[in-house]
């Protein structure tokens, strides 16, 4: 029996379902539905832990679970309570995007950071607003919330909030508006510093190679056109993320190619209208199911 590796994923909130997809989408056959505290990896010597996002990062220092997907947000604030990290980011993951910001009301005159001195502002990360009050030389009270902060102001508790925003749309209904930006934020997958067994190092550089995998395929497409001789020097360098095109000659068709590509990063309509330009016709670009580099 190897031995299993243990992956804390937020048992429910914002980033649940997509970790789960993405834990899918690796190819790791899940057992039990949501409500369980945890569940068998089928395929896999792998179980997963359904905690509180903000459990994680101890579950992961302590090495209790060798692996877990949080947003950076509640990792940093971890990191910033502890001596030395015993934990490394892997991969962040694209998805759980927002920004851990200030927010002052409507009604205040706001004319950068100096504003915030001697202030008072509310926050669940009173450890990362701290550091940027002292990267910028500020002097102002902290006041640790635990959630409802948007609600602080209103409530005379503090004049500023610093809170997690997406939209902003709840800052809007509040009466408040972004003036800062403390961290840009997303999930990401943390491993342990801990050493682990040569059965669970085993399992855990596969299971890196299967979220890679999953990320890379993401982005990347499977591009194809056709192009005159002459047009596929400049084609090649149009072609966004690609070391080296196929170029195989179209048949009946002499001086003309087909030209395939996977592009490691976005391809937009720009793209294509700039590789129409160069010469290039009938592009096809098309997703990629499964990738291993
Ligand atoms: P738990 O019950 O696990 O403690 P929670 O209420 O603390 O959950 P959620 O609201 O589910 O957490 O948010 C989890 C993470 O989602 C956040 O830490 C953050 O990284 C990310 N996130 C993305 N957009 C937002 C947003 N608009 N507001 C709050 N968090 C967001
Ligand atoms: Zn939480």
């Amino acid at each position: 029996m190897p031995d299993r590796l243990h992956l804390a994923i937020q048992k429910s909130g914002r980033l649940s379902d997509y970790s789960r997809d993405l834990l899918r989408d690796a190819g790791l056959r899940i057992q039990h539905g949501k409500n369980n505290l945890a569940a068998r990896v089928e395929n896999f010597p792998i179980d997963l832990m359904f905690v509180r996002d903000d459990d994680i990062p101890t579950f992961v220092a302590d090495g209790v679970c060798e692996f877990g997907i949080v947003g950076l947000n509640v990792l940093e604030e971890f990191a910033l309570g502890q001596s030395e990290p015993r934990f490394e980011v892997v991969a962040p993951l694209g998805f759980g995007r927002c920004g851990l910001k200030i927010a002052a009301p409507d009604r205040l005159d706001y004319d950068g950071p100096g504003s915030l001195q001697g202030t008072r502002i509310a926050t669940s990360y009173p450890r990362l607003l701290q550091r940027f009050l002292d990267q910028h030389g500020i002097d102002a009270t902290v006041v640790k919330m635990n959630g409802a902060v948007e609600l602080a102001p209103r409530l005379q508790i503090a004049t500023f909030i610093c809170d997690l925003v997406s939209t902003g749309a709840t800052l809007e209904a509040n009466g408040l508006r972004v003036v800062e930006t403390v961290l840009d934020s997303e999930a990401v997958l943390v491993r342990t510093r801990k050493p682990m067994s040569p059965g669970k190092a085993e399992v855990s550089e596969n299971l890196l190679r299967r979220i890679e995998g999953v990320l890379a395929t993401q982005e990347s497409k499977y591009i194809m056109m056709n192009a005159p001789e002459e047009a596929l020097d400049e084609i090649t360098h149009i072609l966004p993320g690609v070391e080296a095109p196929t170029i195989l000659p179209l048949a009946g068709r002499p001086g003309h190619y087909a030209v395939h590509a996977v592009c490691q990063e976005s391809v937009f309509w720009e793209t294509l209208q700039k590789l129409k330009a160069a010469g290039a016709s009938a592009i096809l670009v098309m997703p990629i199911e499964k990738m291993m580099m």
